[in-house]
């Protein structure tokens, strides 16, 4: 099928590195003995856990409940016993431990039992609950509840399923289209009905052959009209706003939903968990993780959910000057040093670093103007103004400019010859307009308490002077009366005196 493509403005052509990696398929890890799961690996609101400190678990079972619409549940992701509920170190820079269920395995793997989801049968709610039952999110990265984004009224006119994977070194999709093709078609068709989508676009980059094939080989097997859309290497393609302006020409502002625009968007690695979670009865309890970097043997890992970084980074054999990780890929991920934390449904790729490979960024020096990153940007923005405002800490001024519509790809800083890390100043002020903002949020409801109050103290004084006015003018009326009933008493008393008196006369 030709299709026209528009083409996003920016962006730019790092050295993928994606060889190593793809190069075998994917592996499975031995069972580790010990999986800490982090119970915030979502979007949303946090699962409450339904095991205590002892409880024996199977593989799949619950371990911490959705709590409200825009949450999804966690399952134990082996056999085995909770050894803990309490706080454990996160893959976050901050370091600061989170709230966490562990999970010590007993080597026996033993799954609950198993029932795939009769779902043509059954109403897209029940579906949907069903897929928050599961613990569906977005395993691209942005970690969203699968089912709210199919909870829309909207009429949906094209399901895109990204398979871009645009980031240097991430090939986990890649690996997943090659390997599992059939099955990710099956769960595009799933997602088709539950939207209705007109149209549904596969959009992988022209540098996946293999997963190209397999994905029209899998359509044509499974009689589908899925359209393989093969886009050009171009960072950030595979960004939610770029893809989606890509293969529809529909653009639209950092606060609108895809939705808005009669599209919705799905990665392939969360599709293929909606088919193992309706067709096998499968909650999210493991992901395909990239290792690569300074490695020996740079793979694709099937890793349980809550296994150490650095034990998955171990089987792949880091090399000895390797001085931390990067958890997702080099544009975007964060720069970690060696952790324990544990991998989440969120972790698409684990980078070991080292000085050989991502050498120190020299010195920061001052912009002078080139305007190569307003170039490279995928959003139109003009970085180097960002950088000016963010750097002055006039905050209001890089709202102006449209901070919001910063997406933190990347590309500017990538291409800055003055070494500015600009992402940096972009985050520090987008972070300082939300506190600002959560400020002012909360001085406008003390205002707002404040003349509530004001305006009942008014209104009770208001009620109590038109009490008392009444009081008054009821005492008022009374005494009226009391004083004409004296005065009627008075004159009855002279017209009987006066006809007494006429009386005797007679
Ligand atoms: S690329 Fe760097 S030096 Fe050039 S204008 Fe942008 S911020 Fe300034
Ligand atoms: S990080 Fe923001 S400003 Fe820089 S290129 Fe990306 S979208 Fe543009």
């Amino acid at each position: 099928m030709l299709r026209t493509l528009f083409s996003f403005p920016g962006g730019i052509k790092p050295d993928p590195h994606k060889e190593a990696s793809a190069r075998t398929p994917i592996a499975p890890v031995p069972l580790p003995e010990r999986l800490v799961l982090p119970l915030r690996q979502s979007a949303g609101i946090a699962p409450l856990p339904t095991v205590r400190v002892g409880e024996r678990v199977k593989k799949g079972q619950v371990v911490a409940a959705a709590e409200q619409w825009i949450s999804a549940s966690l399952h134990a992701p082996t056999s085995g016993k909770v050894a803990d509920i309490g706080n454990y170190p996160l893959a976050h820079p901050s370091g600061l431990p989170a709230p966490a269920i562990v999970i010590e395995a007993d080597g026996l793997d033993e799954w609950q039992e198993r029932q795939p989801l009769d779902w043509q049968n059954l109403a897209p709610q029940a579906v949907l609950r069903y897929l928050q039952q599961s613990g569906v999110v977005g395993l691209g990265g942005a970690v969203f509840p699968s089912h709210v984004k199919l909870d829309t009224e909207a009429r949906i006119e094209e399901l895109i399923i990204n398979g871009a994977e645009c980031e240097p070194y991430i090939t986990c999709d890649d690996r997943l289209m090659r390997e599992r093709a059939a099955e990710i078609v099956s769960g595009i068709a799933l997602l088709r009905d539950l939207t209705g989508a007109r149209q549904t676009l596969i959009a992988i980059e022209n540098n996946k052959p293999e997963a190209i094939r397999a994905m029209r080989g899998a359509i044509s097997e499974h009689r589908e009209n899925f359209a393989v859309i093969t886009l050009p290497t171009r960072y950030p393609a595979g960004s939610l706003r770029q893809l989606v302006y890509a293969l529809t020409g529909k653009r639209a502002p950092s606060n609108v939903l895809p939705t808005a625009m009669n599209v919705q968007c799905f990665n392939v690695a969360t599709v293929h968990s909606i088919w193992r979670a309706t067709a096998h009865g499968e909650p999210v309890v493991r992901r395909v993780v990239t290792v690569s970097g300074n490695v020996r043997a740079p793979k694709n890992w099937e890793a349980p959910i809550g296994m150490s970084m650095t034990a998955l980074l171990q089987l792949s054999e880091p090399f000895s000057d390797t001085d931390g990780l990067i958890v997702g890929g080099p544009m975007m991920g964060l720069s970690l040093p060696l952790t324990n934390a544990p991998i989440t449904k969120g972790s698409n790729c684990l980078i070991a670093r080292s000085p050989r490979i991502f050498p120190p960024r020299p010195p920061e020096s001052p912009c002078i103007r080139c305007t190569a990153c307003a170039q490279a940007c995928p959003q139109g923005l003009q970085p180097f103004e960002l950088y000016w405002w963010s750097r002055a800490r006039n905050f209001d001024k890089a709202a102006d400019y449209a901070l919001a519509e910063c997406i933190e790809c990347g590309c500017c800083a990538y291409v800055c010859p003055a070494a500015i890390p600009l992402v940096h100043y972009f985050r520090f002020a987008k972070g300082e307009l939300a506190a600002a903002a959560r400020e002012q949020k909360m001085a406008d409801s003390a205002k707002s308490r404040f003349e509530f109050r004001q305006f009942r103290a008014e209104r009770e004084k208001a009620e109590k002077a038109e009490k008392l006015a009444k009081a008054a003018a009821a005492q008022a009326a009374k005494q009226a009366l009391a004083a004409a009933t004296k005065s009627a008493t008075f004159e009855e008393q002279a017209q009987n005196a006066v006809a007494s008196s006429q009386e005797e006369r007679h």
